[in-house]
């Protein structure tokens, strides 16, 4: 909480004051997950006056989905896969989308196979031309498993559960052309997110809730934020705006380190580049993502018609091509860098009147529900203050 007579970051800036009948209670930055959800309760729930400023042409921020020159649905910023734990989350977002139910699954191109990941029975069984049973295969695993402790980075998390030579195999080349950075220098967080299992489950996510929205996120944003006190600019950095409408609240959800105008340094963020290709045949790959740990510059390939189940004659894929500058799109999960982040955290926390929510405002590596469940607890302690 900032302390109570921090000054207000409008008085700061000498940005106009909205009054009853005229400006915003609410100038939210950005109309990803993040300020969309935030956006809608506050008008629906708060009875508030919203603006959401955008900087693209468009809304969802990176989950973003259009329709290609071919007629096809695609994820221009890469392949989203709505997964969740939540169903606070799932309900909350099904009064703006129906659901198809949808279960991503990945194979990696590893020894000239494609193998299953997350490291799986039949990953091992194939690799190396076994017929483990599932006891047999938590044996397996505790036989080339290294010991390490405490676990501490990306390296430590993946040899502790599958040992070294799968872990070359799967994860070290993968990490170090998405990151840029080897995997004992990340938190053990990012590897973490892929678990390995002693089963044949070939699902990429077990969570509760899997599916992806019916007619695209496009339009789930659209409908969140069809209001008729949301007001939407896009094609609009918020600064062009921020002294000339008036408002009482910010909500940002930027990157952190740009609102200070990177005062204490700039946090790295990781980039892609993503290329698109539109191809003359109805199905190009067995399954929606094959990862290239080992091969090529890109890191994995996506096929758009497994996520969506449009039918169609032609197909469309995207590759990832990782690389260091461009649009932030990842959060760098490691020590150092949340040390930077701390301080710019710890100047936000004195502006009274700003909120920060979202992937690269909190500069956490949130996956979209656990983004919308932060947005929908910011929304809960704001219209708890009241109008603002
Ligand atoms: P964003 O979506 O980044 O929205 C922030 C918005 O703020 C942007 O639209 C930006 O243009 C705008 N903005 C920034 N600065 C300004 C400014 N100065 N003025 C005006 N506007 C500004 N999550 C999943 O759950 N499943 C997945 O499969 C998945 N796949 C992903 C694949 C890729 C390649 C990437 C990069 C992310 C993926 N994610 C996935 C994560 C997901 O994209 C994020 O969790 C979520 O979209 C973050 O929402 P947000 O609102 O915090 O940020
Ligand atoms: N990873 C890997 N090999 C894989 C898949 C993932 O090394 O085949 C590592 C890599 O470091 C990646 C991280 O695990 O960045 C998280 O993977 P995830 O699929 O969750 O990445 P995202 O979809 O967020 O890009």
């Amino acid at each position: 909480m900032p302390p109570l007579s921090a000054p207000s970051y409008h008085e700061q800036i000498g940005a106009p004051s909205a009054r009853d009948g005229d400006g915003f209670d609410t100038l939210i930055v950005g109309a990803g997950f993040a300020g969309s959800v935030i956006a809608e309760r506050l008008a629906g729930d708060g009875g508030e006056r919203v603006l959401v400023v955008e900087r693209r042409p468009h809304v969802g921020g990176n989950a973003y989905d259009r329709y290609d020159d071919a007629g096809l649905l695609v994820h221009p910023y890469g392949p989203h896969i709505f997964h969740t734990n939540s169903a606070d989350v799932f309900e909350h977002l099904s009064r703006f989308t129906r659901w198809r139910p949808y279960q991503h699954r990945v194979l990696a191109s590893v020894d000239g196979r494609l193998l299953p990941i997350p490291i799986n029975l039949d990953t091992v069984n194939t690799l190396y031309g076994l017929k483990l049973s599932a006891l047999e295969m938590e044996a397996f695993l505790a036989s080339v498993a290294e010991r390490v402790d405490p676990v501490r980075t990306s390296e430590d998390v993946v040899v502790t559960r599958v040992g070294r030579e799968l872990y070359e195999k799967f994860f070290r080349g993968y990490t170090r052309k998405q990151w840029g950075l080897d995997p004992s220098e990340l938190d053990a967080s990012v590897t973490a997110r892929v678990p390995t299992r002693s089963n044949r489950d070939d699902r990429y996510f077990t969570d509760t809730f899997q599916a992806m929205p019916l007619h695209g996120y496009t339009r789930l944003f659209e409908n969140m934020l069809r209001h008729p006190r949301i007001s939407v600019m896009l094609n609009t950095d918020y600064r062009d705006v921020l002294r000339l409408v008036p408002w009482k609240r910010l909500v940002y959800t930027g990157p952190i380190d740009a609102f200070f105008d990177h005062r204490h340094g700039k946090l790295p963020y990781r980039s892609l580049d993503f290329e698109h290709q539109t191809l003359d045949q109805e199905r190009f790959q067995a399954v929606g993502t094959v990862n290239f740990p080992n091969d090529y510059a890109y890191t994995r390939v996506t096929e758009f018609k497994h996520l969506t189940g449009q039918q169609h004659r032609q197909t469309s894929i995207i590759y990832e091509h990782p690389r260091a500058d461009g649009d932030p799109y990842y959060p760098v999960p490691r020590a150092e860098n949340h040390t930077l982040f701390r301080r710019y955290e710890s100047d936000a926390e004195q502006l009274c009147d700003v909120v920060f929510v979202g992937r690269l405002a909190s500069y956490r590596y949130y996956n979209m529900d656990q983004v919308v469940a932060q947005a929908l607890v910011t929304a809960r302690r704001l219209l708890a203050q009241g109008r603002p």
